[in-house]
């Protein structure tokens, strides 16, 4: 499709872009070395039929309405709030840190304003936090912060909270009330009938050509193209010259119960302190499904694999920035996305991501001249 524009990648990023210019009346060729649409969002059965997410879970939330409204343009929704159990000293607790987690860790009864007074009594003031650590023994002190999150990031990341971008800890609320929910979006929910039917839809345009298993190549595959929309990582398409940029990968383990509607009481237990996962998910809790037997997923983060989050150090930073000045001395295509960016983004954050680049790139070829 030599004159239409190229975009790299059939996840969010990807498949957003694609839509847009599509119904901007261009055409667009997406490519994606996966054999599936969706990126990281990919869902499907597996072998005992229980659909689930095959590069971990993926919980839609998000306080735009405009995002919510553009998506819903391609799917139903099932409302669904997650909740997240940390399993600490024998003891199931919510995490966000919420009423429950203190009074049950503790043994105590306090009330909401109890709990504001014991975190008080228990924070290591600073005035300025420099790293996740200092962050988090600032907010709930240092025992809150060993049991619940010190082992979890070790294995997560690799490294001590205190090599970690304080964003990383200020992600994290803490509440005084019995608010027990993962997140507190004003929209919640999954896509009725999962991800992949979800791209399908987004991609199903008669301007849109979709080719998977194909490998992209920046030095030859952005030749004659109007634009190049690129969602791979940045650090491969200038062939690596500064060095890799580190991500953390993952490496999922699944188990099947024949016997059990459902094994879990919630959809995610974190495992901080035991074991080498972090996590295990019971994707029927989120997914809604009818059907006999349940599976469960264990996340074992890996140095190793396919790149799944960008380390948040400082040094990372350092090193992105000098990709950073590539990209900007590259005209013609667009860096949209999480690998593309070198940045935690949430789905939302995707989508608005790539509206935003679709229609820049939009104006720029309205303009005639090549852009
Ligand atoms: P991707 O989905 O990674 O898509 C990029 C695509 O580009 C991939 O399919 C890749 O194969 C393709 N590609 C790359 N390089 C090339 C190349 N050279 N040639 C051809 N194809 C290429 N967000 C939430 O909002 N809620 C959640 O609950 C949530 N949970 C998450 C859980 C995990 C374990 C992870 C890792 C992320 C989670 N996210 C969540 C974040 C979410 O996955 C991302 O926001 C989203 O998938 C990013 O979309 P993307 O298009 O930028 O990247």
């Amino acid at each position: 499709m030599s004159g239409a524009v190229l975009v790299v990648g059939a996840g969010f990023a990807g498949a957003v872009s694609a839509r847009e210019l599509a119904d901007a009346g261009h055409a667009v060729e997406v490519i994606d070395r996966r054999p599936h649409v969706a990126g990281n969002a990919f869902d499907g059965p597996d072998a005992h039929g229980v659909l689930i997410h095959h590069y971990g879970p993926h919980i839609f939330h998000t306080n735009s309405d405009r995002i919510f409204a553009w998506l819903s343009r391609f799917t139903r929704w099932r409302p669904y709030e997650h909740r997240v159990l940390a399993s600490v000293s024998g003891r199931l607790v919510p995490v966000p840190i919420n009423r429950t987690t203190i009074n049950r860790l503790y043994d105590l009864n306090l009330d909401g304003e109890g709990v504001a007074r014991h975190l008080e009594r228990v924070r290591v003031p600073h005035p300025d936090p420099p790293d996740s650590e200092s962050l988090l023994l600032s907010t709930i002190g240092q025992d809150l912060c060993d049991r619940l999150f010190r082992g979890y990031s070790r294995k997560q990341w690799g490294i001590d909270l205190r090599q970690l971008d304080a964003r990383v800890a200020g992600r994290i609320p803490v509440r005084t009330d019995d608010d027990d929910r993962y997140f507190t979006d004003r929209h919640q929910a999954m896509p009725a009938d999962g991800y992949a039917a979800l791209f399908a839809r987004i991609l199903d345009h008669p301007r849109i050509r979709v080719r998977l298993g194909v490998e992209f190549d920046p030095t030859r595959d952005g030749r004659g193209r109007r634009h190049v929309v690129y969602t791979g990582p940045v650090d491969a398409y200038f062939g690596h010259r500064f060095g890799q940029l580190p991500y953390r990968s993952l490496r999922f383990e699944t188990e099947h119960h024949p016997g059990h509607a459902l094994v879990q009481p919630v959809a995610t237990i974190n495992h901080p302190n035991e074991h080498a996962y972090t996590r295990v998910t019971e994707f029927k809790h989120m997914t809604g499904q009818q059907c006999a037997g349940t599976t469960l997923v264990r996340e074992y983060p890996a140095a190793e694999g396919p790149p799944y989050y960008p380390v948040p150090t400082a040094a990372s930073a350092a090193l992105h920035r000098r990709y950073q000045d590539l990209v900007d001395a590259t005209p013609g295509v667009s860096f949209v996305g999480r690998l593309a960016e070198y940045r935690y983004y949430n789905m939302d954050q995707v989508v608005a991501a790539a509206l935003r680049t679709a229609a820049r790139i939009a104006d720029r070829l309205a303009g005639a001249s090549p852009a």
